[in-house]
């Protein structure tokens, strides 16, 4: 076996840092931060690669083992301490770190290295009891829980017993007060040492009832059990869910940490707190962050206690380090700003005070909300930290989306009930609910949910996931609830500190304040108690908690994100286009950037309550003379949806495809409906009801659609292609630049393309006899069959362009039903059968092969070919870059998600000139 352990933290770090693979993130950034000097505990890394053999055979290797310790010897001697030894004893800490951010997924134990006698060394050492004993008992209960096994409840009674007497003894009647408000009234840190000696009593006795053994004195076994729980810990069920949801490979495994440990909570010169370089939240360019003096770092993350600020300008700017911890507040921003022109990016930082000296525990790109992703990029760029190239790959495409978010409507009438932290951005309504199974059930019959915690923790990442929103009642910015959240794009409004939740009744009592009295905040006014099922709306945004459901708006985008995207489309070559079937549909669009239509459904033209009785008077027509008196109704109505749509694309390219669904889809169900028909139709309810019997189709995306019906009733195309036309001659007239393009949908041969052409080719002449001047529009099909595919060549004799449909083209090649494989398609995912929902994001190997093929046998039979996608995919960012190799002219997507294309696309192309990077929220 290649070497396994990596020692860093004095002197030259074994590890490379760019070995993150090997090294885990946690690892490899420790190992960057002793390169450059800074203050680092001293410590080792155990590779992945040991975590992987772990896996395999349930045992550390023995070469592996020899190395541990060995590096532990060399740390003993660092620290001039040692495992276990109770006159100078070494602590450790014992860290998951995988190459890919997983926060909360993994296992981490502190304080190792804990037993009696070295407590009572460490108590005489530090002169303080009740540290020495506080780090004992957090040691005993999270190696239990962690190494051991043994469920929390046994720990948490006890603690609920020794904080009762210590309010019996303050004289704090604490009948009156629940477990939560004892927590308060008697906090950690006013638990005496006396006491703490009894509780790791306590303990010890509850892991030998669990367990039916000694809680381990022994430091060495300590130390095998907490790096094989750590391993263990990359297979437990949460972090199996969240490399799913992330698309996290099972085979990359966990380093394991190793590090001396320093102590936030050895006296009020010490603190612990985790930093961001920048804010995460806007990008803002200022230290940012929480802290919590007298702490050890779990007591920030955890949401247990709600952290101070950073900041003198933050929230209450006496309790800042700023103000308190002056000195160690100036290095810390010092070492901020080292590390982000180091890594050149917006750094997570955890650290720690220790008898006022700081410590960096951790580094890491941080992950920060979508829009303050596009403000550092655009920052960094105009600094000069990253060119503008970089700064474009630098955002997640899928990130994007959050910016378009829904916000609160300013309009609409909402009741403030309470404020929050603005965890995650976004505007959410939902049913209040207070578990993340109920809110996995209820999502899962379609009901809008707000997931309700005092805290979250990992094992609500599947409610989180299920919920619109997310409110807790404690924790900061950097609490579970709030990095998760940020990182699934969900709104999320955290540490509501007037919300009480009361998980037994299943309710929530907000106390509500009156916010116009100087006294806010005080007294409360009310105080409404809400229960599950109760509606609630949150805005991530501003941190507020509103009554109800409140409306929402869609988004604005901001000045940064304008110039990102003109940089991003500086570099693209691919256009983007939208697909949109209405004038006001294509407006917004535009207003995206689309650069022209890609995909006109003229089908969603007709579904309209006027307008479906006369397309149903065309299908049920028994005979052309009927067909052409419903087709006569239809064509102004076609004609002015195509004037408005040619308005608001002045100057682009519009795809209109001809009528493609199965004509059922528009057959009245209701025996009303079809009485309604008769009656217009002057035809007997009985004779229509058989006519719709005749017309049903059991496979109908394999029926009756697209250009078969051109074949049978080819009047309905000639009525099309006048509205078209007309349309077209109409916008020209007032001085508009229209370039329609007419496109053929489900075509698999040349002649159905020569059918249509004549079609087209008649209706074009008599239009042009009568405007008294020819209108200029290109003919092309979509490419959505296998056999079109692979006859591309053929078909391009009598197509200008193909459109690939590749919904069409993944249900057809792959033979699933877009209708119905959604109750089979996610255990395909699960199991790893399929990478993704091929629906979702393009088959490259199958789907894609065949589009590669065609676009080259389309190329070559006519070299002017025009080739774009205007299926789904055409807003997925991994298929954007397949069509970017395949040398698709252009994408076309959904209005909402032509940012994103056009992000895509330029990704795209600088990665395809060799450039390096990636998002860098990874
Ligand atoms: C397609 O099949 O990819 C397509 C765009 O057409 P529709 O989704 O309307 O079938
Ligand atoms: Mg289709």
């Amino acid at each position: 076996m290649a070497k396994s352990v990596f020692f860093f933290g004095d002197g030259r770090p074994e590890g490379d840092p760019k070995r993150r693979d090997l090294l885990g993130g946690k690892g490899a950034g420790l190992a960057d931060m002793s390169a450059l000097g800074l203050p680092v505990p001293a410590g080792f890394t155990i590779s992945t690669d040991v975590c992987n053999a772990f896996a395999r055979s349930g045992e550390i290797p023995q070469e592996a083992r020899a190395e541990v310790e060995a590096a532990l010897q060399r740390l003993e001697k660092a620290m001039g301490a040692r495992l276990g030894d109770p006159g100078a004893p070494l602590l450790v800490s014992v860290r998951s770190g995988g190459r890919a951010s997983m926060p909360g997924m993994m296992d981490t134990i502190l304080n190792l290295g804990m037993n009696d006698a070295v407590a009572e060394g460490l108590a005489a050492r530090t002169a303080s009891p009740r540290f020495a004993f506080d780090a004992y008992r957090r040691f005993v209960a999270m190696h239990a829980g962690i190494a051991l096994g043994v469920p929390r409840e046994p720990f948490e009674e006890a603690l609920d017993l020794a904080r009762a007497r210590v309010a019996a003894a303050k004289s704090i009647d604490r009948t009156r007060l629940n477990a939560e408000e004892l927590k308060r009234a008697v906090p950690d840190a006013d638990i005496p040492a006396d006491e703490l000696r009894m509780l790791v009593k306590a303990f010890k006795g509850a892991v030998r009832k669990e367990t039916g053994r000694d809680f381990p004195a022994d430091a060495r076994e300590q130390l095998w059990q907490a790096i094989s729980a750590v391993f263990k810990s990359w297979n437990n069920h949460r972090a199996v869910v969240y490399r799913r949801m992330h698309e996290i490979p099972d085979d990359w495994g966990t380093a394991c940490n190793v590090q001396a440990m320093v102590f936030g909570n050895l006296g009020e010169t010490s603190a612990t707190g985790v930093a961001f370089t920048r804010d995460p939240s806007t990008g803002d360019k200022e230290l940012y962050g929480e802290w919590l003096p007298n702490a050890q770092g779990e007591d920030v993350v955890a949401g247990i206690r709600t952290p101070l600020p950073i900041r003198a300008s933050g929230r209450s700017g006496t309790d800042s380090l700023e103000a308190k911890m002056p000195d160690a507040f100036r290095e810390l921003e010092r070492i901020a700003s080292t590390l982000e022109r180091h890594f050149r990016d917006m750094q997570d930082l955890e650290f720690t005070i220790q008898d006022g000296k700081l410590y960096m525990l951790q580094c890491r790109n941080a992950k920060r909300a979508a829009r303050a992703a596009v403000r550092v990029a655009v920052d960094m760029a105009k600094e000069g930290l990253v060119s503008k190239d970089e700064a474009v790959l630098r955002l997640d495409p899928g990130g994007i989306d959050q910016l378009l978010h829904p916000t609160l409507d300013p309009q609409a009438p909402k009741k403030l009930l309470a404020r929050g932290l603005s965890a995650s951005p976004g505007a959410a309504s939902g049913h209040i609910v207070f578990t993340a199974d109920e809110a996995e059930r209820r999502a899962g019959q379609g009901k809008p949910v707000i997931l309700v915690r005092v805290e979250t923790s990992p094992e609500d990442i599947h409610g989180m996931k299920a919920a619109r929103g997310v409110l807790t009642a404690r924790g900061g910015m950097t609490s579970h609830a709030a990095v998760v959240a940020r990182g699934m794009g969900k709104p999320c409004v955290a540490g509501v500190s007037a919300v009480a939740v009361n998980y037994e009744t299943q309710t929530m009592t907000i106390s509500v304040y009156d916010e116009t009295s100087p006294q806010r905040g005080q007294n409360p006014v009310d105080t409404i108690t809400l229960k599950k099922g109760d509606v609630l709306t949150i805005d991530g945004g501003t941190g507020h908690v509103y009554e109800g459901a409140v409306p929402t708006v869609s988004a604005a985008l901001s000045g940064e994100f304008g110039e990102l995207m003109s940089w991003a489309d500086g570099v693209r070559t691919m256009r983007v286009r939208a697909n949109a079937d209405t004038p006001l549909d294509a407006r917004t669009a535009r207003s995206f950037g689309a650069e022209g239509i890609g995909l006109c459904r003229t089908e969603h033209m007709f579904f309209e309550e006027e307008r479906i009785q006369a397309m149903r008077e065309m299908i049920l027509a028994e005979d052309p003379t009927g067909r052409g008196a419903a087709l006569a109704k239809l064509l102004p109505f076609q004609r002015d949806d195509f004037v408005g749509i040619f308005r608001e694309m002045r100057g682009l390219p519009v795809t209109i495809r001809l009528l493609d669904p199965p004509l059922h889809e528009f057959l009245p169900t209701e025996p009303k409906q079809l009485e309604q028909l008769s009656r217009a139709m002057s035809v007997p309810v009985q004779k229509l009801a058989q006519r719709t019997k005749d017309l049903h189709e059991f496979n109908p995306m394999l029926g009756h659609r697209g250009c078969r019906l051109a074949v049978t009733y080819p009047e309905i195309y000639a009525m099309q292609v006048r509205a078209i036309l007309e349309a077209a001659a109409q916008v020209a007239g007032e001085g508009g630049d229209v370039h329609p393009e007419i496109m053929i949908p489900l075509a698999m041969t040349r002649g159905e393309l020569e059918l249509t052409r004549e079609i087209v080719d008649g209706v074009a002449k008599e239009v042009k006899d009568k405007a008294g001047r020819p209108i200029a529009f290109s003919f092309g099909t979509m490419i959505e069959l296998p056999r079109a595919a692979l006859l591309a060549g053929e078909l391009a004799k009598a197509a200008e362009f193909f459109s690939f449909g590749t919904n069409d083209l993944t249900q057809a090649t792959m033979g699933l039903s877009r209708d119905d494989a959604g109750k089979f398609l996610p255990a395909y995912v699960e199991t790893g059968i399929l990478p993704r929902d091929p629906f979702v994001s393009l088959d490259q190997e199958g789907v894609g092969a065949l589009v590669e093929l065609a676009a080259d046998r389309g190329r070559r039979a006519r070299a002017k070919l025009k080739l774009g996608v205007c299926g789904e995919h055409g807003g997925d960012a991994l298929s954007i870059s397949f069509f970017h190799r395949v040398g698709l002219d252009y994408v076309s997507c959904s209005p909402f998600r032509v940012p994103v294309a056009r992000l895509a696309a330029a990704q795209a192309a600088l990665r395809a000139r060799g450039q390096n990077g990636g998002p860098a929220t990874a």
